[in-house]
């Protein structure tokens, strides 16, 4: 008698728990290639998942991408880190036809660790375990979850899982500052019926997130001698009424915010990350130049979001003499994340739920976050995407960020499931 689905189902629930012992290490590994934003790691990182793939058997498909013309598209998502290559890596398993196919796909990518003495560890990147945990630079954001994708879809080879539809598994740079390597990956064609992202969500279900734009203040001054600053104007006490402006903007556009996002405290942030002002500390500074990051509502339109922010330090240019005279410039530059959702009532969610519900996880919730990610680019392309994954989100760009390995384990075992059940067997 052919095995049936719940066969197939524990055949490689089997498969990745042989893999348990393996998963520390695992994660570790991809945590000590330190694959910051736009740095040749990120790359290293892609060619050693390149080699791993076409090891499990799987069609490999890792290209290098073409910059002049992603950067030409009116799509683009931005970059902040500079770039002389970029490449995409996709590895196929065919199904045997007739059935739904399904992306698993992980940013390879990860922020810089900051001040290093403010982690507890003598290396960000040292992939260590401990408490259960690995940490490190990118231990949840996201190679736990990179992780869970690669023991998934090793399981699903070795276990021979006869699944109809075609199986994804991708690897993208650039996530960080912007989504690169997502776009890239649907400009080279790849697509499917239904894709997970696995996300620090701490297990939870993840349908929707917000927007983030990057954009730059340019504040005039009016340089004079610091023992005469009476007779300039300094930059920097300008920008004290243009945060205020920015403040309260924030609080409008948190006001009443979608229920997806009402669990969090501030669902769309505005905030100011760099200052740079002045050139000498007996001048008062004539330019300041302030950047940060906006917030976009779910559903918004980007270019609502921009206006929303131009408009206010506009208003507050014109309720101060000097920058009357000298109103503050506003660009957008950097990523720009628009936010992005999974259409309501799309199966997904609740299959993504099933998978979790039956490998014995534990109860989720569902929400909305308010960082951008490449969902949006995923369902702004017809993809249907969900965020699930290992660790605590809050704990991503942090210092001694980790992930617990039994939440990657958790991980793995739903995803593989997922794809028996939604590629059908
Ligand atoms: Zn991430």
């Amino acid at each position: 008698m052919a095995p049936s689905r719940a066969d197939w189902r524990s055949r490689v629930l089997t498969e990745v728990d042989a893999s348990a012992d393996e998963l520390a290490a695992l994660v570790g590994g991809l945590v000590r290639i330190p694959s910051l934003t736009g740095s040749d790691a990120e790359h290293d990182l892609l060619g050693h998942l390149a080699t791993r793939l076409l090891t499990d058997g799987l069609e490999v498909d890792h290209w290098q991408i073409d910059l002049a013309t992603a950067y030409a598209d009116v799509g683009f998502p931005g970059i902040e880190a500079p770039r002389t290559q970029a490449w995409g890596l996709v590895g196929h398993l065919p199904g045997r036809g007739q059935g739904p196919s399904l992306l698993l796909s992980s940013h390879v990518d990860v922020v810089p660790p900051g001040d290093p003495r403010t982690w507890s560890g003598p290396d960000p990147f040292d992939g260590a375990l401990s408490g259960g945990s690995v940490h490190g630079r990118g231990a949840c954001d996201m190679k736990g979850g990179l992780a869970a994708t690669l023991i998934a879809v090793r399981a699903l080879v070795r276990a021979r899982a006869p699944l109809r539809g075609d199986l994804l598994i991708a690897g993208v740079e650039g996530e960080e500052d912007g989504g690169l390597g997502t776009f890239a990956t649907l400009a080279r064609g790849w697509r499917a019926d239904a894709c997970v992202i696995p996300e620090p969500t701490g297990l939870d279900l993840v349908p929707a997130n917000a927007g983030a734009l990057t954009f730059r203040l340019e504040v005039a001054g009016q340089a004079a001698h610091a023992s005469r600053r009476d007779l300039g104007v300094s930059a920097v006490d300008m920008l004290s009424p243009i945060l205020g402006a920015l403040a309260a903007l924030e609080a409008r556009r948190n006001a009443d915010v979608d229920p997806l996002m009402s669990r969090w405290p501030i669902a769309y942030p505005i905030s100011v990350g760099v200052v740079r002002a002045g050139d000498w500390t007996s001048t008062v500074p004539d330019l300041l130049v302030a950047e940060g990051r906006m917030g976009v509502a779910l559903n918004e339109p980007v270019e609502d979001a921009r206006a929303a922010l131009e408009s206010a330090v506009a208003l507050a240019c014109a309720q101060d003499p000097w920058l009357r005279e000298h109103p503050v410039g506003v660009q957008w530059w950097g990523g720009q994340f628009g936010p992005g959702r999974l259409p309501p009532g799309a199966p997904l969610l609740a299959a993504v739920g099933r998978a979790h519900a039956g490998v014995g996880g534990g109860p989720q919730e569902v929400y909305g976050v308010p960082y951008g990610s490449d969902l949006r680019l995923m369902v702004g392309a017809g993809v249907p995407t969900v965020h699930y994954g290992p660790g605590d989100g809050g704990l991503a760009h942090g210092p001694d960020e980790s992930v617990p390995v039994a939440e990657v384990l958790t991980c793995a075992r739903a995803l593989a499931v997922l794809a028996v059940e939604h590629c059908g067997t």
